[in-house]
C-alpha cells in the first residue's frame, strides 16, 4: 500500500510503512523512528494547497502521518493565535517578542496536538485501548481525544499530580491509576501494564504521530510571523527568496522534550523545502529542581544523567530521566539550529506568572511560566539579543488548583453590617466607605511616550493603590509638581523641548517641589558626564528596557517609605 509518508528507523535506517498498532521497526525491532515525506514535491505543492484551508493543524495534512483525516475526531486543535507581547517587550527592551498561545487549545495545553494526531493514527489502525503515563496534561489531552474516538484509556499519574487535574482526567471516562513514586517510575509501571495486557502505549517521543503533531507548531509560527512582518528579504548572495519568515528563537519550558523535538523537525522540514530563511535557535527551559537536560547541555554531554528525585513544585515538568529524547534533541539542535538549555527556579516562574497576568492579560500554569522566566534570564544574560525575534510557547492555561501563588490579601472582605436589613442602600454605602478610607500615595509619571506611561501605570497599579498623574512633557511636569505636590515623580530624561535635566533643575529651584523624590527612567545608556549631572539630584536611576515590574515597584515602595 502506498501512502504519502514512510518511517525511517533511527538505528538501522530501514524505511517502512507505519501503523500505530505496530510501532517498532520491522527490521531491527527499534522503537525510535521518524516520519519522512516527499519534500521535493511538497516544496512546490504545499504553498498552493494551503490557501482556503481552515487554520487548524490538519491544514498540513500532507506532512502528517495520517492516511485520511477524520473530521469527526477534531475539536479545532492547532491554529492557536500568535501575538506580540508588547508590554513584556517594552519591559525587556525587546520589541519583537511573540507569544504562541497554546492555552487556547481544546483542553488548554499544547499536548492536544500530540493527542489529536496520535489518537487519529490509533483509530486509523483499529486500536481500541490505550495506556498513557503522564504528569497531568498528556493524560487530559489523550483522555479527551480517546473519548471522541471511542478508545478506552488508562492513565498512570504520579501522586504529585494535583487532585483537580486527576479529576479532569477521570471525567472523560479514563481509568486513573495513581502511582506513589517519581514520574520515571510511573512510566515503567505503565509500560509493564501495557505489555502484560497487550495494550498500545503512548511512548512519548518514540510515538511518531505525537512528534508529528508537535511539529505543526513550527509550521503555524512561520505562517503567522510572516503575516506580521512580511516575507523575508531576498538573499543578496544567492538571489533566492523564501515564502515564510522564521523567528531567531523558539522558547519553551521543557519536561520530556517532545515539544522542541517536534518543533525543530518542523522548522528543519520547512528549511529543507526552501520555505523559510532559517531554523530558529531553541531555548529549552527547565525547572531548576529537575533539570537533567540543562546539566548535560552545560557539560556538553550527549546523554543526560537522570535526576532521581525531582525537587520542584511544578509537577508538569518533573521528567527526571529524559533518556534518548535528550540525546536526540541535542543532536537536532547542534545539526539544525543551535540554542541553549537553561533552568529557572520555581520562584522565578511564579513571579513570571504574575507579570504575565498583570502585563499581558495571560493567566498561565506554572509550567508555562517557566519559559517566560527563562526569556527574562537569557535576555538579561545577553544570550538572546534585544533585536532578535523570539517566539515563546505559552504551553498551558492555569487551573484553579494553583492556590498557593497568590498568597493572602488578594481580595478585600466586605462584611455587610446589620443595619443592611433595615435600610439596605444606606448600609451598603456605609460599608463601601469603610473600604476606601485610606488616602493613597500619589505618583507623577512624566514621559513623552504614551506607551511607556501606560506601561508604568500598569506596573504600579498591579503592585498597590496609588493616585496616578501623568505629564507628557517637561513643562507639564513642573506645573503638575507645583499643583499636586506628588509623593514621588517618575521622570523620563529624553523629552523634546524641556528635557528631564531641566525639569530636575526647575524642581530643585522651587522650595515647594525640591523635596519630592525622583526616579529617573532613561532609554539610553548615559554618558559619564550625564551621570555626573544627575548625581545627588535623583533617588534612583533605571534603564528603560531593563527594569522589571518588581524592580520598579520595589524602588517605588522604598521611596514612599
Ligand atoms: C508537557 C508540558 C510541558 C513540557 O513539554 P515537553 O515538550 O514534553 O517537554 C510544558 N508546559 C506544559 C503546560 C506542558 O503540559
Ligand atoms: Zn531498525
Amino acid at each position: 500500500m502506498s501512502s504519502h509518508f514512510i518511517v525511517e528507523c533511527l538505528d538501522c535506517h530501514h524505511k517502512a510503512p507505519y501503523f500505530a498498532s505496530a510501532p517498532n521497526c520491522p527490521n531491527c525491532g527499534g522503537s525510535w523512528r521518524e516520519a519522512r515525506y516527499d519534500y521535493d514535491n511538497l516544496a512546490h505543492s504545499l504553498p498552493l494547497l494551503l490557501p482556503g484551508r481552515p487554520f487548524d493543524l490538519w491544514r498540513y495534512r500532507e506532512l502528517l502521518p495520517i492516511r485520511s483525516i477524520n473530521p469527526d475526531l477534531s475539536m479545532g486543535e492547532g491554529g492557536t493565535p500568535l501575538f506580540r507581547a508588547v508590554n513584556l517587550g517594552m519591559m525587556l527592551g525587546c520589541p519583537n517578542i511573540y507569544i504562541k498561545d497554546e492555552r487556547q487549545s481544546p483542553t488548554n495545553s499544547f499536548k492536544d496536538r500530540q493527542a489529536a494526531v496520535m489518537v487519529a493514527a490509533l483509530k486509523e489502525s483499529g486500536v481500541t485501548e490505550l495506556v498513557v503515563a503522564s504528569t497531568g496534561n498528556v493524560a487530559i489531552s489523550y483522555s479527551a481525544y480517546a473519548a471522541r474516538a471511542g478508545i478506552k484509556c488508562w492513565a498512570f499519574l504520579t501522586s504529585v499530580v494535583p487532585a483537580e487535574k486527576m479529576r479532569e482526567v477521570a471525567i472523560y471516562g479514563t481509568q486513573v491509576i495513581k502511582v506513589t513514586g517519581s514520574y520515571d517510575q510511573t512510566k515503567q509501571v505503565a509500560a509493564t501494564f501495557a505489555k502484560q495486557r497487550g495494550i498500545v502505549q503512548d511512548t512519548g517521543a518514540r510515538s511518531v504521530p505525537a512528534i508529528e503533531g508537535m511539529k505543526t507548531i513550527a509550521f503555524e509560527i512561520a505562517e503567522q510571523l510572516t503575516s506580521f512582518t512580511g516575507p523575508p528579504d531576498r538573499n543578496p548572495d544567492t538571489g533566492t527568496s523564501r515564502l515564510w519568515r522564521a523567528p531567531d528563537w523558539y522558547i519553551q519550558s521543557v519536561s520530556g522534550g517532545m515539544g522542541p523535538i517536534g518543533v525543530v523537525k518542523g522548522f528543519a522540514e520547512l528549511a529543507q523545502m526552501g520555505l523559510i530563511d532559517r531554523v530558529p535557535k531553541i531555548a529549552a527551559i527547565q525547572a531548576e529542581g529537575c533539570a537533567p537536560m540543562v546539566h548535560a547541555w552545560k557539560l556538553n554531554q550527549e546523554t543526560a544523567t537522570p535526576v532521581r528525585s525531582p525537587s520542584t513544585m511544578i509537577a508538569t515538568l518533573a521528567t527526571g530521566d529524559p533518556g534518548r529524547t535528550y540525546t536526540l534533541l541535542r543532536s537536532k539542535m547542534l545539526e539544525n539550529s543551535g540554542g541553549i538549555c537553561e533552568s529557572v527556579t520555581d520562584e522565578e516562574a511564579f513571579r513570571a506568572m504574575h507579570y504575565l497576568a498583570k502585563m499581558e492579560g495571560l493567566s498561565v500554569e506554572p509550567a508555562a511560566a517557566v519559559a517566560f522566566a527563562g526569556v527574562v534570564k537569557l535576555i538579561r544574560a545577553g544570550v538572546i539579543k534585544q533585536n532578535e525575534t523570539i517566539v515563546i510557547n505559552c504551553t498551558g492555561h492555569t487551573m484553579p488548583i494553583e492556590k498557593f501563588i497568590l498568597g493572602d490579601g488578594w481580595s478585600r472582605n466586605l462584611d455587610m453590617p446589620k443595619e443592611m436589613q433595615d435600610s439596605p442602600e444606606e448600609g451598603l454605602l456605609a460599608a463601601l466607605s469603610r473600604v476606601a478610607v485610606d488616602r493613597y500615595p500619589s505618583i507623577a509619571i512624566v514621559d513623552d511616550n504614551p506607551d511607556v506611561r501606560r506601561l508604568i501605570r500598569r506596573i504600579l497599579q498591579s503592585q498597590g493603590e496609588f493616585i496616578l498623574h501623568e505629564a507628557t512633557n517637561g513643562r507639564e511636569a513642573i506645573d503638575l509638581a507645583r499643583k499636586e505636590h506628588p509623593n514621588l515623580i517618575i521622570l523620563d530624561l529624553m523629552m523634546p523641548e524641556l528635557d528631564g535635566f531641566s525639569v530636575l533643575e526647575a524642581l530643585e529651584a522651587d522650595p515647594d517641589t525640591a523635596d519630592i523624590p525622583v526616579i529617573v527612567v532613561t532609554a539610553k545608556e548615559l554618558t559619564s558626564a550625564e551621570k555626573e549631572r544627575l548625581r545627588g539630584h535623583v533617588q534612583s536611576l533605571m534603564q528603560k528596557g531593563d527594569f522589571m515590574s518588581d524592580d520598579l515597584a520595589d524602588e517605588v515602595r522604598s521611596l514612599l517609605g
